[in-house]
């Protein structure tokens, strides 16, 4: 169970759209879980694509999607977005205060500021007096971001390299946290004296290793929710574990109260992602199905590859929590099958599929997809009516017997190597 950082807590949303807690325990509140961001790729003012766009990452399972506005068209155009989505809604605002007061004025749930390019007091000033004002005098929370790329004082690059001289000279991390604690101190005096505490921050980099030491320093150093994030990490491919390595280490440290990872690619896998990294830390109740996979090896005898991703394909719907094992064969099928609730152990182009432990059906491989989903779908409907448990056995998991259904070992057993019930079972595990 990881501990949480308590932190104040901010509400994101209204009653049209619903209220996202970020993050808590102090004050009298119960920390809330991680929440997922992610952004729109294309215009705002582009209105239909944009409210599709929005939709479609709210379907995905995004808690929270923000949209840029550079442009006055932009902040015009969100007056007609908002009535048409169902998710809290943040307006990324950069170089021009006044997008940000048209953001609130259209409407908008929450205000990305970044001290880098409006450090104008009173500009700052007037922003956190609409977010006060807005709705309906709940105000709007604000977050305040200071990435790597945006906070150096693009103004006055000798300022910068002052700031950047002598102190942690022999450390770039150094430079950086020191200017961003400074910068961070500097900023937020401005809100604490206008009294406004709805604040989240951020500190984004393309570095892992400094997102991890940026996020830590803040989280010693402020008790407002941390937004998570890896910025400009590239395409999934790389992106991936560009994002979670830091964003898992920090979150297993209990740090962080809302994330968005980011990709070079669709934002769907951003929300994706999110939420399946969320669901292997135990930080979010998991909604859909828990697909386990074998890699395969060189024992395989069905196209388990193309299986499994026809399985993820048909299953994405489920809500329940259903686990589901796809296995290549007996070795360690068995094993992963274990803790599913519907599994399959291939072997010699067909498939025996279990529910709870039960064998229910041995059928050749082109039956495995349709009869497993029947399978699926059925124990789902049964979970529903209260007839079954998650996670629960009717009877323990029985690995097939190696020389009759499927065939696999079957060499191994002629040769003497293992024998033919499953106590004695003696092939070595290869993972
Ligand atoms: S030994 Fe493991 S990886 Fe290989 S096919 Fe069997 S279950 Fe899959």
């Amino acid at each position: 169970m990881i501990q949480r950082r308590p932190t104040r807590q901010v509400a994101v949303g209204d009653d049209r759209v619903g209220v996202v807690q970020i993050g808590g325990g102090k004050n009298g509140t119960t920390p809330a879980p991680v929440s997922v961001q992610s952004m729109t790729a294309g215009y705002t003012h582009e209105i239909d694509t944009c409210v599709a766009e929005i939709n479609k990452l709210a379907a995905a399972g995004a808690d929270i999607v923000r949209v840029a506005v550079p442009g006055k068209n932009d902040t015009q155009a969100l007056k007609e977005v908002l009535p048409q989505v169902r998710v809290p809604i943040v307006a990324d605002v950069h170089f021009h205060f006044g997008r940000a007061l048209e953001a609130v004025e259209a409407g908008v749930h929450k205000i990305r500021l970044n001290p880098g390019n409006i450090s104008d007091r009173k500009q700052v000033e007037e922003v956190i007096a609409a977010c006060k004002q807005a709705n309906g005098g709940a105000g709007i929370p604000i977050r305040v971001g200071v990435n790597e790329g945006s906070i150096v004082e693009r103004k006055d690059k000798q300022k910068r390299l002052k700031e950047l001289g002598g102190v942690f000279s022999d450390n770039k991390h150094g430079h950086f946290l020191a200017i961003m604690i400074t910068k961070l101190e500097e900023y937020l005096d401005i809100f604490y004296d206008n009294d406004f505490y709805d604040i989240t921050i951020s500190a984004k980099s393309p570095d892992p290793s400094l997102v991890i030491a940026a996020y830590t320093e803040i989280s010693k150093r402020f008790d407002h929710p941390l937004h998570l994030g890896v910025t400009h990490a590239g395409p999934k491919e790389t992106g991936t574990i560009r994002s979670v390595v830091p964003l898992g280490h920090l979150l297993a440290s209990g740090v962080g109260d809302t994330i968005r990872i980011s990709y070079a690619n669709d934002p769907v896998y951003e929300v994706e992602d999110g939420l399946e990294l969320l669901y292997c830390l135990g930080l979010r109740k998991r909604v859909g199905v828990d697909l386990i996979g074998c890699p395969t090896c060189g024992r395989i005898q069905v196209d388990l590859f193309t299986l499994i991703q026809d399985v993820r394909e048909k299953l994405k719907d489920l809500v329940l929590p259903i686990k589901v094992a796809v296995m290549g064969c007996i070795v360690n099928g068995p094993g992963e099958a274990e803790g599913a609730d519907v599994a399959i152990f291939a072997g010699n182009q067909r498939g025996i599929i279990y529910v709870q432990g039960q064998k229910v059906a041995n059928v050749p491989e082109a039956e495995i997809l349709d009869r497993l989903m029947a399978e699926c779908l059925a124990f789902e409907k049964k979970v529903r009516a209260g007839e079954a448990k998650l996670g629960e056995k009717v009877v323990e998991i029985a690995p097939p017997d190696p020389i009759g259904e499927l065939g696999s070992g079957f060499d191994k057993i002629a040769a003497g190597q293992v024998g033919s019930s499953v106590t004695d079972l003696t092939i070595g595990k290869s993972e």
